[in-house]
């Protein structure tokens, strides 16, 4: 677990909400190889940095598990359709249901198998343009600050580039602006921000495990500036804590 002091922007208090920002293909090689520097650069707040093993190598398993704390043999999500299906009740379903006003941002099919439940969610149309396609999914969550306290979105634009194939420079560019774009909403709306992969990306034959990210940003308290720091937590599939 690694911790960063002074300047989160809680000032020792808990967030007024919480952001579960979802970014597709962010495993733990993507996240040493850019993603902590991105984020060193542009925040010096609280942050709590966890090895989270994924459950699965596909997005709507892994989501679903990210959701319920359950594994794929348990929630048997493994496409919209499933989710759509699915008798489970999700993270913000479980918060909606105990008052806590929560929504989602992303893909339309997805978005909506929420509807179950939540009263209100962003569906953002699929397009060739991912990049345009993930700045309407950060706008809707921007926009879901003022009305809500618990916020799930997905942001695909470094999956797509990864699987396109783009020059290494641009993706630390999409997910550099992807991560300085949810810091500042979180930051503005004073919401703790957890930022999370879904699964190891694929292709490249890159050397990588199955493990993601987890960290946690900003409102994280001043109690914590006060324990001994540990280097690093492992849980797996969201399950510990
Ligand atoms: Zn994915």
């Amino acid at each position: 677990m690694t911790h960063y002091h002074g300047g989160g922007w809680s000032d020792g208090k808990i967030g007024k909400g919480v952001i579960l920002a979802i970014i597709d293909s962010l495993d733990w090689f993507l996240y040493e190889k850019f993603g902590r520097s991105i984020i060193e650069d542009v925040f010096s707040g609280s942050v709590e940095e966890f090895k989270v093993f994924s459950s699965a190598d596909k997005t709507s398993p892994s989501i679903a598990t990210i959701l319920t704390g359950l594994d794929p043999e348990e929630h048997h999500v493994f496409s919209t359709q499933n989710a759509k299906e699915s008798g489970i009740i999700n993270l913000p379903e479980f918060a909606e249901k105990n008052g806590v006003k929560s929504t989602v941002v992303m893909e339309r099919a997805g978005a909506l198998t929420f509807l179950k439940i939540l009263e209100m969610v962003t569906p953002v149309e699929d397009r060739e343009n991912i990049v345009e396609f993930d700045e309407d999914i950060l706008s809707g969550v921007e926009e879901s600050v003022e009305g809500f306290k618990f916020i799930v979105c997905h942001l695909r634009t470094l999956d797509e580039q990864l699987h396109r194939g783009e020059s290494v420079e641009k993706i630390e560019e999409g997910l550099e602006r992807i991560i300085h774009s949810i810091i500042n909403i979180a930051r503005e709306g004073e919401f703790l921000l957890i930022i999370t992969g879904d699964h190891k990306c694929h292709g490249n034959g890159k050397p990588g495990g199955d493990d993601v990210p987890g960290t946690w940003y900003g409102g994280l308290g001043s109690s914590r500036r006060n324990r001994p720091e540990k280097s690093r937590k492992e849980v797996r599939n969201w399950k510990s804590k």
